[in-house]
């Protein structure tokens, strides 16, 4: 609706190998090539201060780049030499702390964004009424509550109908239950409005909720872009394995193409591996294995609660530590376990810990 491109899958955003260096120790950003099409949510996820911020203020314009292209909604914004101010770039960004102006009503903030020339009464409506403030337009920003804020701050960025909607992490400030509220609004109203978004978290779930793809940064550079299924399943790197949920390794030998030797099992597979790779491994999470309370090779060193589901911590023969969780409190520490592979799961083969293909075990 509110954006003129129609093509699904046109380019609105494009980075091309763009770096931020602040100092001779901070490199900022490195090299990040991406592209983002109409009307998709990426999300920028990744542990604090791996440059989600940076990129995202590069793209805006608060920041220029040190080196690499960008371009926002078919408009080359910035390479070497040339640098559209923020201002210019038809892009609406959504800030953690909302940054509404105290003196203003919630109507006189929204209005805010749009230029003199440009004050459309019927466009202010239709977002007002996108975001469900028609009740609270005389408000005071502190007469608000946090959401109620944040949706302020969301319709104020919508209504100059920008090509590009920014977000740096705007749900922080909520508590648990608004949050998981707010992102369900923000999903729904930038999907209406066919708005081009990037959305800035350290929250897991909330990316996987959030985003048609999601962006893994590390130190700077991007480790994956996918879809939040393949970021979970198939992650390419140990770091993305391990950010999005505890991940084990565990070292295998093949002896022949379609058998897998490991310290819990030995498991014969569809598709012929065939390396001369050496320091191979597969990926193993919590409910990736079966688990027999007879008395076995492995111990259970801790248990943990987490609510919907109870943690163990096992350690295998080698030593090495690795998760099993039940949705039972079956076990106690120090008791002797054993554990296999569960047989319908794809086996995901590592080598140094960097993806190198998939299978499946064979069930004959
Ligand atoms: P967080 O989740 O904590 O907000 P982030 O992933 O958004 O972190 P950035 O804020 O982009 O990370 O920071 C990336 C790196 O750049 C950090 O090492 C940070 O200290 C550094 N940095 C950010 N802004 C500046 C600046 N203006 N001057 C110097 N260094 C900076």
């Amino acid at each position: 609706m509110l954006n003129q491109i129609n093509n699904e899958n046109f380019p609105v955003i494009r980075c091309i190998g763009i770096g931020k260096t602040y100092s001779k120790t901070t490199d900022a950003v490195k090299n990040v090539t991406l592209t983002v099409n109409h009307g998709e949510i990426l999300v920028l996820l990744g542990p604090s201060g791996c440059g989600k911020t940076t990129l995202l203020r590069l793209i805006a314009g608060f920041e220029e780049p040190s080196n690499g292209t960008l371009s926002v909604g078919g408009q080359l914004v910035s390479m070497p030499g040339k640098f559209v101010k923020p201002e210019n770039r038809k892009v609406g960004m959504v800030f953690q702390d909302y940054a509404l102006f105290p003196h203003l009503n919630v109507e006189k903030n929204i209005e805010f964004g749009l230029d003199k020339s440009n004050k459309s009464t019927e466009r202010v409506e239709k977002i007002i009424s996108l975001v469900g403030l028609e009740n609270l337009l005389k408000r005071m920003p502190n007469e608000l509550s946090g959401g109620e804020q944040q949706r302020t701050a969301l319709a104020r960025a919508l209504v100059p109908n920008p090509t590009v909607m920014l977000f740096d992490e705007p749900l922080s400030n909520l508590d648990a239950a608004l949050r998981i509220k707010i992102r369900e609004e923000i999903k729904e109203i930038v999907k209406q409005a066919e708005a081009t978004t990037i959305f800035v978290t350290h929250d897991k779930e909330e990316a996987m909720f959030l985003g048609d793809r999601i962006a893994i940064m590390n130190n700077g550079k991007i480790e994956q872009i996918d879809t939040p299924e393949y970021i979970y399943n198939q992650p390419l790197t140990k770091f993305v394995a391990e950010f999005m949920d505890p991940a084990s390794f565990i070292d295998v030998t093949i002896t022949d193409p379609h058998t897998l030797h490991t310290e819990i099992g030995v498991i014969k597979v569809k598709e012929a591996i065939i390396t001369d790779k050496q320091n191979l491994q597969i990926l193993i999470r919590g409910n990736n294995i079966d688990l027999s309370q007879e008395k076995g090779s492995c111990i259970v060193e801790s248990i943990e609660f987490k609510g919907s589901h109870y943690s163990y911590l096992i350690k295998l023969p080698s030593g090495k530590i690795i998760e099993y969780i039940s949705q039972e409190n079956i076990l106690e520490v120090s008791d002797s376990v054993s554990l296999s592979i569960k047989k319908n799961i794809p086996i995901h083969i590592y080598q140094d810990e960097k993806y190198m293909m998939s299978t499946k075990i064979e069930l004959k």
